[in-house]
């Protein structure tokens, strides 16, 4: 679970806002993207949907494993949104692959992929088009 953490409430956790995100309000397009409703893992389909605000008031996203579901909280800012996703999506590889990741370890592998994917855009199309065995030129 990502809570939403109140300022003056964060002791020493790592906050995404804490880190510089350089020209991101310039990286985010006019169609707001969505994640994709489902997301296979492992020949299996984690569904990913949206709550309101009013009823997640304490937290961003959350991750459900037995219902296999990621839940993102309604009016995140772009890139909170994404890196919740993330962040949820990493509680449910900790879950499934039993890694057993602390809160503190998928948080920070969570903000630091999505601060890598921020500064280097080009490095998720190439994984992407390497993956599927496309030329890169
Ligand atoms: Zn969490």
């Amino acid at each position: 679970m990502k809570k939403y953490l109140p300022e003056g409430e964060h002791g020493s956790k790592i906050r995404l806002d804490a880190i510089e995100f350089p020209d991101a309000t310039l990286r985010v397009g006019r169609v707001r993207p969505r994640p994709p409703s489902t997301i296979k893992f492992l020949g299996r389909e984690i569904t990913v949907s949206f709550r309101p605000e009013s009823e997640m008031p304490n937290h961003d996203g959350e991750w459900v494993e037995n219902k296999m579901a990621i839940t993102i909280r309604e009016g995140l800012r772009a890139l909170e949104e994404a890196d919740t996703t993330l962040h949820e999506l990493c509680h449910g590889v900790s879950d499934l692959m039993m890694l057993n990741l602390s809160e503190r370890q998928v948080r920070c592998l969570a903000t630091a992929l999505i601060g890598i994917f921020q500064d280097n855009p080009e490095l998720a199309s190439y994984l992407t088009r390497r993956m599927n065995n496309e030329a890169t030129t």
